[in-house]
This record gives structure tokens, sequence and C-alpha cells, in this order.
């Protein structure tokens, strides 16, 4: 479905996109840390496992985490240095997480056989790459944080028939993708490449909101010179546009089946016969592949009302946040910190959080007021708005009465905590948040299960 018209899903909503705080700002480094803050949990999956311990030197991409199963990654350190502790710390999601902590001694001193020039791997086999990939601890950059090797590992009875790039950057404010197009679209195309290959696609689609005509030209420009027939296509700008299942949807008209019950699911892309990767995660690759580079670095957005100078930084994994804001100057009206974007992203009530590989911004703003929830009026905008066709209201209503044993006749599942109900809720109710605790609650009603079946 290539070409010129822009393709969409049904419901989403359209949010301002408040890209101009800092699209026009080009990538810079971020400050070199004096120390970093490593998380061993930064993916879906088995955390890490700490494979250093206090007054360890250790060498610029060196494992100081390694994966625990197939579902995990490992976890390198992005500076030369000395290891200080390896201990508790706070993390994005609330709970303190075991985090490696380097002292930086600013020689960028590679670990052995990395950071060279790129090599020719044409001829590598899928195995190898996806070994590569996996060494390198690459996991979905977009936010999602899965594993990547993982989705590069799909069975064979699910041929993977299209490849598609995401560089749809559909949450308001976020601009790291777009600079990343903008500024290195060949490393983004030639990972893409490499992508497309491990999973033996016949297409290639790179697909991007139409409110970034620029990297949509960049992109189409670079594709003409270094391969021709991937397709850039130009996405309808609406929210969600960029999760994983609408942007199916909007470029082959295939839907993920909802996972109606653990035993008919999970459904992921590959059952539709799709790869999906953000832009981010395909430049990635590229690095790990052919430069044997792990992922330790990523461009973070500062931006909002809440900063002077907002920023596109490429920052190393464990800097810690307060110095991204020190640079660009947040206000002293601020009164809200996100990490991610407005719709998706998570508050925070302190900046002592490390940089992670799934972090694409952070939101700085003024005037934010705490909203006033109230019941339920029974608009239905939240239904009409619902791109996964479940029913938000009734979710949100079930689990404020702890009905927990309801929620999974009523698709919970199929939730992608996208925030659009909440966003055009009138009454302001926290309807994503009720589902994502219901969602929680339900997980342990069904461990429980579990192990008393096992008895
Ligand atoms: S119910 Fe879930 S998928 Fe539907 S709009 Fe709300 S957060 Fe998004
Ligand atoms: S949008 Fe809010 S008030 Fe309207 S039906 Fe949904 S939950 Fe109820």
């Amino acid at each position: 479905m290539a070409g010129s018209m822009p393709c969409t899903f049904p419901g989403g909503v359209h949010p301002k996109d408040c890209k101009e705080f800092s699209r026009e700002f080009p990538i810079e480094v971020a400050p070199a840390p004096g120390k970093v803050r490593v998380p061993l949990a930064q993916h879906i999956g088995a955390p890490a496992k700490a494979v250093v311990a206090k007054k360890d030197e250790v060498k610029k991409g060196q494992v100081i985490g390694e994966p625990q199963g197939f579902v995990s990654a490992a976890i390198h350190s992005p500076v030369s240095g000395k290891v200080v502790e390896v201990k508790e710390h706070p993390h994005i999601f609330g709970r303190p997480t075991l985090c490696v902590v380097i002292e930086n001694d600013g020689n960028e001193e590679w670990a052995e056989g990395m950071g060279g020039d790129p090599e020719d791997v044409s001829a590598l086999e899928p195995k190898e790459i996806i070994d590569r990939v996996a060494a390198a601890g690459i996991v979905g950059m977009g936010g999602a944080t899965f594993p990547t090797h993982v989705k590069l590992s799909s069975p064979k009875e699910y041929p993977i028939e299209i490849a598609i790039i995401n560089g749809v950057e559909c949450e308001p404010f976020l601009t790291s993708d777009h600079r990343l197009m903008l500024e290195e679209p060949e490393r983004v195309l030639r990972g893409a490449e490499i992508l497309r290959r491990t999973v033996n696609a016949k297409r290639l689609v790179i697909g991007i909101e139409a409110n970034k005509p620029d990297a949509i030209g960049k992109m189409r420009d670079t594709a003409k010179e270094i391969l021709p027939d991937a397709e850039v296509v130009e996405l309808h700008v609406k929210y969600p546009q960029g999760a994983e299942k609408q942007l199916i949807y909007a470029l082959t008209g295939r839907e993920v089946p909802a996972p109606r019950a653990p035993k008919f699911g999970p459904y992921f892309p590959m059952h539709v016969g799709a790869l999906v990767q953000n832009v981010g995660t395909a430049a990635a690759v590229y690095d790990a592949v052919t430069r044997r580079i792990p992922l330790i670095e990523r461009i973070v957005t500062v931006t909002g009302t809440g900063v002077e100078s907002p920023k596109n930084f490429r920052a190393k994994i464990g800097t810690p946040i307060e110095a991204l804001l020190e640079a660009a100057k947040v206000r002293p009206e601020a009164n809200k910190l996100i990490l991610g974007g407005p719709m998706m992203g998570l508050a925070q009530g302190s900046p002592d959080i490390p940089v992670n590989k799934g972090m694409s911004g952070v939101l700085v703003l003024t005037g934010a007021r705490p909203d006033v929830s109230r019941a339920c009026i029974r608009c239905g905008k939240c239904v009409d708005v619902c791109s996964q066709a479940i029913m938000p209201q009734t979710l949100s209503i079930l689990a404020e009465a702890e009905r927990f044993d309801l929620v999974e006749g009523y698709d919970i599942d199929n939730c992608i905590l996208c925030g659009s109900c909440s966003y055009v809720c009138p009454s302001k109710r926290p309807i994503v948040h009720l589902i994502e605790w219901a969602r929680g609650a339900l997980g342990a009603i069904r461990r429980k299960k579990a192990e008393e079946q096992k008895v």
C-alpha cells in the first residue's frame, strides 16, 4: 500500500502535536556524566544478572549484566571506568531496581573488538545476525523495550512478509525519531535492510506521520540512492498511529487478533506476517551487526513548556535525568515531570532516575493542575476513540469495584494502554490507570491459579 495518500486506522484522537518546541534542534551530545547508573531491568522479560562487582574496572561496551533466559537482554557499560556499587535505586516504574553504578574515567575506552569501522555483513546468515543483536542487548527503542532478538526469531510456521520500520512518533512533543531520520537516514535504512533480510520479508516499509514532511523527503531521497525497493509511506496524523497493531493495520489492512483468553493468545505481529521495529532500533541494529556496538546510548528529547532550551540529546544509558534537565534549563515555575510523552509517559515525583533504553523523551510542563475525577456520565466518547474496540468505561468501573474476575471478559488484555480514552473523558476519569491496575490484579489471579493447578 505504498503511495502518497495518508493511511490510518479506526478510532484514535487528535491531540495538538506540540512538536514545534524541539523539532528544529539538531541532536547534540549530552554532557558526559561523572557517574552512570545503569539499571539491570530495562526491557520486557527477566532482568539481567550483574556480572561485575564494586571496584571492578570496566571498558565501554563491556557486558555488566547477563540476560536471564531467552526473553531478557544483556546490559553493557556505556563508559570506561570503575564500578562503585551494585545496588537498588529508584527506577522509572516506581519500584527500586538493581543498578550498576560506574564512575566515568572519561577515556571512552572500548572493550575489545568494538567500535571499529563497519564491516560488510551481506554474507551473514540470519542466525549470526540474531546472535549479534542479542549480544548487543538491543530492545525496542520506541518505548516497548521488547528484546529485538526474540522478535527476529519467529517460528517457521509464521513467515514474515512485511518488515515495518516505525518512524511515526505520534506522541505529542517527542522529536527524537524525527531528528534521527533527518540526520542519520542511512544508518536507519541500512539497519532496516538488515532486519528485513534477517526475517526474509519481501517488503520493507517505513511508516512516517504526515507532520514530518522533511523526514519523509529525506528518507525517500536516501532510500532512492541506497535501498530503492524500500517504501516510505506517509501516514495520517492521529494518535496512536505509532502503536504496533494500529501501524500494521494502517499499512496492510491486517488485524492482529485480540488475546481474548490466555489459552488463545497472546497474538503478535508475526501471526499476521509482520515485523515492526522502531527507527531507533533499526539504527542500533546497524551498529550492533556491522560494528559490534551494544545499545549504550540513545536519543532523548527534553522538551515542554517547563524548559527554556529544549534539546534532542544523544545520551548515554544511565545518565542522570537531572543532568539533561540542567542542560535544557528548567524554568522555576515548572511543576510536572513526565518520562516519555504526555499520552503514555510516566509522571515522576523526582528526577532521580537514569536514562534507559526505552526512554525517548523527558517532558517538563508548567501550569499542570491535578485533575479532579468525577463519575462516568456514560457519554461514550472513550468507546468512540478506542482503536482496540473495547469498552474503556466498563473496564474502569469494574476496576473501581475491584471486580477483577470480570475484566477478562471485557477484553482487558487487548488494551494497548494508549491513553486515548483518558484524554477525551469529560469526567477526567483516570481510565488508563484503572485498566493498568486491574490488569496487574488479573495477572496476580492468573499466576495464583497456575500455581494451584501445578499442586
Ligand atoms: S481502553 Fe486501552 S486501547 Fe482503548 S483507548 Fe483506552 S488505553 Fe487505549
Ligand atoms: S468518556 Fe468518561 S464519562 Fe464518557 S463514557 Fe467514557 S468514562 Fe464515562
